[in-house]
């Protein structure tokens, strides 16, 4: 075990939020087996793959061998879920084991997901399964090489226990690594406990680890929000052009750093849908597809609402300049959307209040007028778009519905000289199709990895198409059917 002494992990949280961090240890895995590895991310956080791969790695990886001087917690934290306040979530079967520092000399947490019963766990088992944990795996390494703020992951370990769902399932924990895992909820739980200091320290945490220039403002907890609203902003329209729908955004699952976290019921549209919803308890469709930054607006409202004691004594002068901030959330949204847009588009998104920025953002509502107008899978029309702008408009001609609608947009589109090559390197090829995830979960569940691995070569590299991976680049068959999953 000499590599052993290369893993050194912090406990920064547990010591400074003590009162969100409870000390608690894994439950012990009868019979490890190291399923997944992520060979790249270990050796960037200074993890020795081959350590991680031994029999005592594996141990590492479940929180059954903790390295000296660690302190693996348990978070707590409240949240909405599904618009309804619980004032006591936490980590019911998640872990922090620590913090790592990064080759780039970035605080990063490694945080275990399926490590048992917690204080937190209520009627949970604390455990998770298999399948759903390496869809996390491969949905947030897809997510990465995608250039969307993610938790990345580690390892996925089979536990060797049976874990009861529907049927008996094989468990397994999933090794994540990530900013940090504050969420709109550990502010809730802070603000809940009435104790304002303890929300300072909080919001002192989350500016030294994220918003360091924040600290620096005249009020620099308006300026954590403000920072915060941005980078929800920004996450959710980048969630909003690849076609990701996150499943379940409750204030527990929304981060401070603006990192998407918590993969459960999540998915990769096929057909443009505005009302898609992938998850099976969510009836309503609150997260649905178009209601994400809705949604992500009224989650930063509920982080506003617990940050007015640090934003003003007087909380009565807070609400109007929190209200103020929080309307930052549609202009950031708005410019992040239409920009990202104009470049799926291959186009610049010209100077803002001029005729050609008109022209783009004319075009911008044009082609989801064409795409609503569908069934058309949202990814290959992107790919086949590129085709169009270098001269090969069969491919996207043959998805759409509107021939004339098409023509009439691409005659403006060509005019302004979309750029092919810049297409190609922001519309993926590759994203995690459903049908192929489903196909990858049941494969491993069975024990066989390589559909998994094939599905991860090509989701880690999505913008270069490569002979032999077609499959991987085709839309759901037809007989796919109505996609749904569950946590
Ligand atoms: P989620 O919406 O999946 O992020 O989880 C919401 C809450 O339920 C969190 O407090 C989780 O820790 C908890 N939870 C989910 N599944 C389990 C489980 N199997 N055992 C214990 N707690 C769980
Ligand atoms: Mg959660
Ligand atoms: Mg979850």
């Amino acid at each position: 075990a000499a590599a052993e002494s290369t893993v050194a992990l912090g406990g920064r949280f547990a010591r400074e939020l003590n009162e969100l961090a409870v000390p608690w240890e894994a439950e012990e895995a009868p019979d490890p087996k190291l399923l997944v590895l992520n060979g790249p991310l270990a050796a960037e956080l200074g993890l020795d793959p081959a350590y991680l791969g031994s029999e005592e790695g594996a141990r590492f990886l479940l929180g059954n061998h903790v390295p000296e001087g660690a302190t693996p917690v348990a978070q707590a934290y409240a949240g909405h879920q599904f618009g309804g306040y619980s004032p006591l979530l936490g980590d019911g079967r998640a872990l922090l084991l620590g913090e790592l520092e990064d080759a780039r000399g970035r605080v990063k947490d490694l945080h275990l997901k399926g490590s048992g019963r917690t204080p937190f766990a209520r009627a949970g088992d604390g455990r998770a399964v298999v399948g759903p944990m390496l869809r996390e795996y491969v949905v947030s390494e897809a997510m990465h090489a995608l250039g969307i703020p993610t938790t990345r992951s580690l390892a996925v370990v089979a536990t060797g226990r049976q874990v009861r769902r529907d049927d008996m399932l094989p468990g397994a924990v999933l090794a994540r690594v990530a900013g940090s895992h504050l969420r709109v909820g550990s502010f809730q739980y802070a603000r809940a406990t009435e104790n304002t200091e303890l929300l300072r320290r909080l919001a002192d945490h989350a500016i030294s680890r994220h918003y360091p220039d924040a600290a620096a403002e005249e009020n620099p907890y308006l300026a954590l929000y403000r920072a915060v609203v941005a980078s929800q902003a920004s996450l959710v329209a980048q969630w909003m052009l690849v076609g990701f729908v996150h499943g379940v955004m409750n204030t527990d699952n929304m981060t401070i750093s603006g990192e998407t976290i918590d993969y459960g019921p999540c998915a990769f549209m096929d057909a443009f849908n505005p009302a898609a919803v992938y998850s099976s308890i969510d009836v309503g469709g609150r997260y649905a597809y178009a209601n994400q930054p809705v949604m992500a607006e009224w989650n930063l409202a509920r982080l506003a609402e617990a940050m007015l004691p640090l934003i003003d004594e007087d909380q009565k002068a807070a609400v109007p300049v929190a209200v103020e901030a929080l309307g930052g959330f549609r202009r950031y949204y708005s410019a992040a959307w239409f920009g990202g847009m104009a470049t799926k588009l291959g186009l610049a998104a010209g100077k803002p209040d001029t005729a050609a920025a008109e022209e783009v953002s004319d075009l911008v509502d044009g082609v989801t007028g064409i795409l609503k107008d569908g069934p058309v899978d949202y990814t290959l029309f992107f790919r086949n778009l590129a085709k169009a702008a270098r001269g090969d408009s069969r491919p996207v001609r043959g998805m759409v519905m509107d021939l004339a609608a098409y023509d009439a947009w691409a005659e403006r589109w060509q005019k302004l000289g979309p750029d092919a090559g810049l297409m190609d390197r922001t519309n993926p090829a590759y994203i995690p199709r459903n049908h192929l995830v489903e196909e990858a979960l049941a494969a491993a569940t069975g024990g066989d990895l390589d559909p998994l691995h094939g599905l991860l070569e090509a989701v880690t590299a999505p913008y270069s198409e490569r002979p032999g991976m077609e499959r991987y680049a085709e839309g759901a068959p037809e007989d796919f059917g109505t996609y749904m999953t569950f946590c």
